[in-house]
């Protein structure tokens, strides 16, 4: 464990800055391999995602929902233990 550092969680939501959904698509294009990210859902909470799942809306707001994203997916699950979040896993993308 010493070893390891643990990654930034970046919080994109277009709501409190209109770049975020670019930034967001930056980040995927970045962390497209290893790259988790958390999705509130308006209606069903939170969802656990691969970096490339393609359930992400192609209408140039990717990130009116609010995206958390961590560079690997045990610094997500420590940031939801952290705030309290708890989550879903996607169907599409299946993050083990
Ligand atoms: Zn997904």
């Amino acid at each position: 464990m010493a070893d390891e550092t643990s990654t930034e969680i970046l919080i994109f939501n277009s709501s409190s800055d209109l770049e975020a959904s670019a930034k967001f698509e930056a980040w995927r294009r970045a962390n497209k391999t290893l790259g988790h990210y958390l999705n509130l859902n308006p209606t069903q909470g939170w969802f656990l995602h691969r970096a490339r799942c393609p359930s992400v809306p192609d209408d140039g707001n990717s990130a009116g929902n609010e995206k958390r994203c961590g560079g690997r997916r045990k610094d997500l699950e420590r940031h939801a233990v952290e705030q309290g979040i708890t989550y879903k896993r996607c169907q599409q993308c299946n993050p083990l």
